[in-house]
């Protein structure tokens, strides 16, 4: 038996809810309600009251949304900001963005920045330290904010991957100054687009971001507050974001579900080692962002599982951001080295059905017994 499972069916996703999408399309475009309409208003409540920070600000992407927040951090030319290797090369380029210094560190055994290594790599020069929440999952943030604490280093999360995952019982993205979310289409909530917001508690920050993404202009009273730049969310994305919204929390239990159907198919195989199962750690609520595990011969379960119809991917195309040799980094990291040679990421999204993912445990299993 040979089934098609591909990573992620993007014209599947439009199909399976068509009707919706077109009457949500219709109803704003008859509206003619573009930029900065009540729809996006609609939909930054809906993420403030979600996440329980106190403002959402709905800008153009997840990239701007970093970037915006250290054009406020206070941050100058040479600041050092911590981060794990092991992200999207957004992560770092929004300090560079800036003119402070990116330091690449190691990530532990969950893949999550680890605060051991966060702790070696502090010089003089350090301001800050910025958590990536990976695959759905939210730092041990206890011991980031102790390090913090201890150093006087501001926090800012890279939360884009990390919408409805919690530590502790608090949401991803707000626990340091600012955090991010991308609604790339891919992403957990995903838009038919680019888009992306900020959360913070932060008022004065708030009101800034929201000058910033619209050229600088106080929204009352429409004068130039400040240099600004055009990041706004389109309100159409706004819109069919609200939409998915609704039933937001299905989306995480039916991944959280599938991660169990792995974690019980996969769970004794020696040659791989699999993402912490839904509560197995009482600190940690997970989202299943991203199913990435880690595999002996990695590209050859890789290429067995595509010559059954499998779609896999390896997370930024298999380089970490300090192997980038045309950007400079000097730092060598010899574990994330060899855990790059391992991830793997398998398919993980709420079109699966039960029989997909059993179909790709099955492969798994088969590809090791031979
Ligand atoms: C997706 C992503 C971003 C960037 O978001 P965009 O909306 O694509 O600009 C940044 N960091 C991480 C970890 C991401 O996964």
């Amino acid at each position: 038996m040979t089934k098609k499972v591909p990573f992620f069916n993007y014209q599947q996703l439009y199909k399976s809810q068509k009707e919706d999408f077109l009457r949500i399309l219709d109803d704003v475009l008859g509206r003619g309600a573009y930029i900065l309409q009540n729809d996006l208003k609609e939909f930054e409540n809906n993420l403030a009251e979600y996440t329980g920070a106190k403002h959402a600000i709905g800008v153009a992407n997840g990239t701007d949304a970093l970037e915006m927040i250290y054009e406020f951090s206070g941050l100058k030319t040479g600041d050092e900001v911590i981060y794990p290797s092991h992200t999207f090369i957004a992560s770092p380029a929004s300090i560079h963005y800036i003119g402070a210094v990116p330091v690449p560190v190691d990530c532990g055994p969950d893949h999550m920045l680890d605060a051991k290594s966060v702790e070696q790599a502090i010089t003089p020069k350090t301001r800050a330290i910025m958590p990536v929440q990976l695959n759905g999952r939210t730092c041990n943030m206890d011991e980031l904010q102790s390090l913090a604490d201890k150093h006087n280093l501001l926090i800012i999360e890279d939360s884009a991957q990390g919408l409805g995952s919690k530590f502790k019982n608090k949401m991803a993205g707000t626990f340091g100054l600012a955090g991010t979310y991308s609604f790339y289409p891919a992403k957990i909530l995903g838009c038919f687009g680019d888009g992306g917001a900020i959360v913070t508690n932060d008022s004065t920050l708030a009101e800034k971001l929201m000058w910033v993404r619209d050229h600088g202009r106080n929204p009352q009273s429409g004068v130039v507050e400040v240099w600004g730049r055009n990041s706004r969310l389109d309100n159409v994305q706004a819109a069919l974001l609200n939409f998915q919204f609704r039933f937001f929390k299905d989306t995480i239990q039916r991944r959280r579900k599938i991660a169990s159907l792995y974690t019980e198919q996969l769970g004794s195989l020696a040659q791989i080692t699999l993402p912490p199962a839904p509560d197995t750690d009482p600190n940690h609520f997970d989202t299943y962002q991203n199913y990435e595990i880690e595999a002996q011969d990695r590209d050859g379960l890789k290429k067995f599982l595509g010559e059954n119809g499998i779609g896999t991917l390896v997370q930024w195309g298999g380089t970490a951001t300090h192997q980038m040799k045309n950007l400079g980094f000097t730092q060598q990291l010899p574990s994330t080295d060899a855990l790059f040679t391992r991830l793997l990421m398998l398919p993980m999204n709420t079109l699966l059905s039960d029989d997909d993912v059993l179909y790709v445990c099955q492969k798994i299993q088969q590809f090791y017994s031979a």
